[in-house]
């Protein structure tokens, strides 16, 4: 079973001299492809530091996060955001959107970003938003959704390159129950029909318990993990080698240039 994400001793200290403040202490885990892994811990216990070092949204201080067996620390930032904007989908608690735009180009942004051509945006967008059931609202802006629709809206901004792992932080954390289930239901079913690998940080036993796989970490570190690697299909595991080859090989282009 091929890992996604390798881990290894990972420190990550915020603050300088008297202010420092160790938020993990060498950490080491291995994701791999097709898992859910729910991140959980008391509030200040450092899963959003784990998981934004995992999705290479910060540096860590000491310590390697490999993607696809590439080493993060050895990728130039635009390689970076590449692989980031190519392989990952991000769902955060506060829903980041452009509220004076419509629902439809808050989704189109990082096809944007990724250079696909417009009328290719406007396509894969819209199915997107016909997955979380918001095809509909395609055209209306952003501010004038209700909270469970954001997120929807947010899910959809998360699928739409197709990404290899979905980052959620806290993704029902500022939904009623009801809301926070549907959201739970298309994370999910992405994780279980698409393979997409799901990383869920959360301090809720009821959704940490939906995932396969429960990594507990307190002061920085981790204290359990139930880790069980689990066999994805042969064609599921097929693509997603294709696809980590493609990056590899354009990443190496790159980084000659
Ligand atoms: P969690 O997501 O589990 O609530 P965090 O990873 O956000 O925890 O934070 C872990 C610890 O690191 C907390 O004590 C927090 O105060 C501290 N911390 C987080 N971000 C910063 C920062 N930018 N500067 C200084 N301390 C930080
Ligand atoms: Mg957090």
């Amino acid at each position: 079973m091929e890992k996604v994400i390798e881990v290894k001793n990972l420190t990550k200290v915020y603050g300088k001299k008297t202010a420092a403040f160790t938020a993990l202490k060498s950490v080491s885990l291995d994701i791999y492809e097709g898992e859910s892994v729910a991140i959980v811990g008391k509030s200040g216990s450092g899963k959003s530091t784990l998981m934004h070092l995992l999705a290479l949204l910060d540096t860590p201080t000491s310590g390697a996060v490999k993607i696809d067996g590439q080493e993060s620390t050895k990728l130039s930032k635009r390689q970076l955001n590449k692989l980031r904007n190519s392989r990952f989908g991000f769902v955060f608690q506060q829903f980041f959107m452009n509220p004076k735009d419509t629902v439809l180009d808050n989704v189109m942004l990082p096809l944007k970003i990724a250079g696909v051509p417009r009328r290719k945006r406007k396509t894969m967008a819209l199915e997107a938003l016909k997955i979380v059931d918001l095809a509909s609202k395609a055209k209306n802006k952003a501010t004038d959704l209700s909270g469970g629709q954001k997120q929807r809206v947010c899910i959809a901004r998360a699928i739409v390159n197709n990404p290899k792992i979905i980052f959620a932080d806290e993704p029902t954390g500022n939904l009623d129950s009801a809301t926070g289930d549907k959201i739970t239901d298309l994370l999910f079913e992405l994780n279980e029909k698409q393979g997409v690998t799901l990383i869920v940080v959360t301090h809720d036993e009821d959704l940490a318990k939906l995932c396969k796989r429960i990594v507990r970490i307190s002061d920085g570190q981790i204290i359990a993990d139930n880790s069980v690697r689990k066999d994805l299909s042969k064609e599921a595991h097929e693509r997603h080698e294709k696809e980590a080859a493609r990056v590899r090989k354009a990443n190496e282009k790159e980084g000659k240039k």
